[in-house]
């Protein structure tokens, strides 16, 4: 218990990114609370000292329960990775509003949920890392993204901030922002002509996008600096992508 290393939370850990960092973190021996919907796919790792809640991020009351319950097992959180995120593409006067309430309270709503469940903790223990997963398309703008785009920019800015106001705790704050990755996450979009331009662009670039282990890799990376150390950042794509 004493030389155990410290629990780290992961939402949308069920597919892509979150279950490639969920392997990642746990091969390297952290203890890990898993959040997302699908809880057989996050039972299916069969990761050792892991606990796997089925929790919609938008629940910020469910969200702050599964976070107490994997540190009374676990204990403190030392980081939180806000990684679950939804996609929806669409043209502004024929994408259904639904879709734009929901990518804004999946990414943008869900994001400060999973930051409200850890950060008093964190400015208590005066330490800690924040590591919210955003986008290329929150620095800059794609056909067909807006409400995506508008959500993925809000992630950039609020993580900046959030940076800010918890400096003087010693907490760290880290967005990574990936191009293309190979994951279920276009799969969201309901637009099949979109979709198919999308599949185009990627195979513009020889269909060599990111995989989620290489995204996983640069959320460690931020993870594992010394204390003293925030990396602040991390923009990462596909050479090929322009
Ligand atoms: P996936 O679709 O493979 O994974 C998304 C994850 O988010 C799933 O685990 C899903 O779990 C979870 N999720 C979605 N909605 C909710 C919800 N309401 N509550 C809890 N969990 C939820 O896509 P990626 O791995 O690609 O996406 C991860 C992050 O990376 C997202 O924020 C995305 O915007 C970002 N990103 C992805 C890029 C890409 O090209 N793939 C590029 C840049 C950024 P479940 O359905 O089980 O709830």
């Amino acid at each position: 218990m004493q030389n155990r290393k410290p629990l780290i939370v992961i939402t949308g850990a069920s597919s892509g990114i979150g279950l490639a960092t969920a392997q990642l973190f746990s091969s390297l021996g952290h203890p890990l609370l898993l959040l997302a919907r699908r809880l057989e796919n996050m039972q299916a790792l069969n990761l050792p000292d892991t606990l796997a809640i089925s929790v919609d991020v938008t629940d910020r009351a469910a969200l702050a329960a599964a976070v107490q319950q994997g540190e009374a097992r676990f204990g403190p959180a030392d980081a939180i990775v806000n990684n679950a995120g939804v996609m929806m593409l669409g043209e502004i006067t024929r994408q259904d509003p639904d879709q734009w309430d929901r990518m804004l309270d999946v990414n943008v709503k869900g994001v400060l949920n999973g930051v409200h469940a850890v950060a008093a903790g964190m400015v208590q223990r005066q330490r800690g890392s924040i590591i919210n997963v955003s986008s290329v398309a929150g620095r800059k703008t794609f056909p067909n993204h807006v409400a995506y785009v508008g959500t993925k920019f809000a992630v950039h800015g609020l993580t900046e901030n959030l940076r800010e106001e918890l400096a003087a705790h010693n907490v760290r704050v880290t967005t990574i922002a990936p191009g293309a990755v190979e994951t279920e996450l276009l799969g969201h979009t309901t637009d099949d002509s979109i979709k198919a331009g999308y599949e185009d662009w990627k195979t513009s670039m020889g269909s060599k996008v990111l995989s989620a282990q290489d995204v996983a890799n640069a959320i460690h990376y931020a993870y594992a600096q010394p204390d003293g150390v925030c990396i602040r950042e991390i923009v990462l794509a596909a050479t090929r992508q322009q």
